[in-house]
């Protein structure tokens, strides 16, 4: 569920006393109250309700609805609504990668059937940044809303449009789109004045959104967080947020919400990963994201300096790299790339290969590389592997299998564990602290994680003297309703359920065809094919078996004799008196007592096909 507390939250018209005001106010560093210093934080005093009395044209349909339809209760297929009469404005449309209970799917994205019959009031999709959580959805869902516009920074939209290109061929010369091209830039979307702000993330162009509605003003960073001593920009002020028009309502992702570790900087990461590069005996093999441009950006720049040559591997890692030399975002030094069939023609001292792969996906090239599969790179004893990467919540074993791989094969496997050669896009415990302290908003929403992540943000701010009644904890499907008398959150919830994608599939694959394939993954399948003389009743010669994943047949034939005995029992017992016979009845009889039987025999509950032919 969704609140902390009772549904209406917010009382009418309290004067905002001067210590809130000043609050809203203070400037980074200075006058602010050290809230961590107390002993017991003094709830709900810091935050005063800032709203005004209700006016007196006030009409019920004069409020801001906030729909998160995906990525509140999980990692991925994050999408939000916000709704204000009869407007819509869509922030992301992520998808989410399949869990282990969803044999075959490719993935899953947010359900949108509370969008249905409203396409017309879509005035824009919105996308923060151009991770796939954010935007993989999109190629699927813009077309059934009506290909609305989409804003975003050009990175992003054009991460968007080669997805959509590469999933539908032509099809994304039919996307509107908007570019944000510099920060500054305002635009309304019917009753919403759009803004943006610069947030740090592990990807380059990520922008937080700023939605003023005359009911609330909401601020949603997208994924962040603050990078202390960033490499060749300034370090990242939200203070400025807490003047913007109230009130507001920070969502805010928080899948750093239980990272109690001190942030490392982006400076002493790379001076680590220098490090490493500069003494290798060997090749280096570094292995990140493929959105990671700075970082690979960074990496051939000190390979240039110590003349190095750097390939790259990884179809989505070259395609971003080319995108963002395409629009100016990095200079690539000459001379520095050379394609990995190359790799072996140099000294390997000379060599480092960045590659895809690190979350342990059997297709990537590091995996490939690791099980020997790899056309061009095998690793070699004294090869260098650095993890420049995290696990993905939700990959940690296969990341663990591949590392195990990796350590039989080469003695410098380096990872975060042991020095920090990475740094996460996503804030720790402090971060969320500062940022809710510099933006001193009305409302605090933690979102875009697991249910846990926000349950353990929603802690962070009560610990820091935040309101309890101010906090929203959001599923998917909540709807939240911000009016001039507060915020309530609605008793009904917009569908939000799973919409699987498998194949060219979207949303064919429900509940019934999964638990199918869960139970043909557990136990297997078992088909029987029995000839039934029509006159008789009788089965005609002996039942045929077909079995998959259940048990090996050859090694088994005393089962499967006993099997085709039971068959004949109780085909002879439902249907032997001949004339007309329920046959439907019949193949319900095979199915639950060969279940039964092989139940008992095996401990195993294969799934039992009966197939009967009347002859
Ligand atoms: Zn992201």
């Amino acid at each position: 569920m969704i609140i902390e507390e009772k549904n209406m939250v917010g009382q009418p018209a309290q004067p905002v006393k001067p210590e809130a005001a000043q609050i809203a106010r203070a400037k980074p560093g200075k006058n602010r109250t050290n809230y961590s210093n107390r002993t017991k934080p003094a709830i709900g005093s810091e935050w005063q309700n800032t709203f005004p009395a209700p006016k007196k044209n006030w009409k019920p349909e004069n409020n801001l609805k906030i729909i998160p339809l995906g990525g509140c209760e999980e990692v991925g297929r994050n999408m939000t609504c916000f709704e204000y009469g009869q407007d819509i404005v869509i922030l992301d449309m992520g998808l989410q990668f399949p869990e282990e209970d969803m044999p075959g799917i490719d993935y899953v994205i947010p359900n949108i059937e509370y969008l249905k019959g409203k396409e017309k009031n879509i005035r824009g999709v919105i996308f923060s940044h151009g991770h796939l959580d954010h935007i993989g959805a999109a190629p699927i869902l813009l077309p059934k809303l009506g290909n609305p516009q989409i804003i975003g920074r050009p990175l992003t939209i054009e991460m968007v449009k080669h997805r959509v290109e590469d999933l539908y061929h032509g099809a994304s010369k039919k996307l509107r789109t908007v570019y944000v091209k510099d920060l500054q830039e305002k635009m309304n979307l019917g009753a919403f004045k759009v803004s943006f702000f610069q947030v740090d993330h592990a990807i380059m162009d990520a922008m937080g959104v700023i939605l003023e509605t005359p009911s609330a003003t909401v601020i949603h960073p997208g994924d962040w967080t603050i990078e202390k001593s960033p490499i060749g920009r300034k370090e990242i002020d939200y203070s400025h947020l807490a003047r913007i028009k109230r009130p507001t309502v920070l969502m805010l992702e928080s899948l750093g919400a239980t990272k109690a570790k001190e942030a490392v900087t982006e400076e002493e990461m790379l001076k680590n990963l220098y490090e490493l590069i500069t003494g290798a005996p060997g090749r280096v093999i570094i292995t990140t994201f493929s959105s990671q441009i700075q970082r690979i950006r960074q990496i051939l720049e000190f390979a240039t300096k110590i003349n190095k040559k750097v390939a790259l591997d990884g179809f989505s890692m070259k395609l971003n790299i080319e995108l963002a030399t395409k629009l100016g975002y990095i200079k690539i030094p000459k001379g520095v790339i050379i394609s990995v069939d190359k790799a072996h023609t140099y000294p390997d001292n000379k060599v480092i290969v960045i590659c895809t792969g690190g979350q342990g996906e059997e297709m990537a090239a590091l995996s490939r590389i690791v099980a020997g599969n790899h056309r061009h790179v095998k690793i070699k004893k004294d090869d260098t592997v650095i993890f420049s990467s995290s696990a993905i919540p939700g990959n940690e074993r296969s990341v663990q299998r591949l590392k195990d791989n990796l350590y039989r094969q080469s003695d410098n496997v380096y990872h975060s564990d042991i020095i920090d050669v990475h740094i996460s896009g996503h804030s720790n415990i402090e971060g969320i602290k500062q940022m809710i302290r510099d933006v001193s908003p009305d409302y605090f929403m933690p979102v875009y994680a697991n249910h846990y992540f926000l349950k353990e943000a929603a802690k962070i701010a009560r610990g820091i003297g935040f309101a309890k009644d101010r906090i929203l904890v959001p599923d998917n499907g909540s709807i939240i309703k911000f009016d001039n008398r507060g915020a309530e959150v609605q008793k009904e919830k917009a569908p939000s359920s799973y919409v699987f994608v498998d194949g060219l599939g979207v949303g064919d694959v429900g509940e019934i065809v999964l638990r199918d394939r869960q139970m043909l993954a557990e136990d297997g399948m078992f088909v029987i094919v029995a000839i039934i003389d029509k006159k008789t009743g009788r089965v005609k010669g002996s039942p045929d078996i077909i079995s998959r994943g259940f048990v090996y047949l050859r090694e088994s034939k005393d089962l499967l004799s006993q099997t085709r005995k039971k068959v004949i029992e109780i085909v002879d017992k439902s249907a032997g008196h001949g004339g007309a016979v329920n046959w439907t009845y019949v193949k319900d009889e095979i199915r639950n007592k060969v279940g039964d039987f092989l139940s008992t025999r095996t401990s195993r509950r294969p799934m039992i096909l009966p197939v009967v032919i009347e002859v």
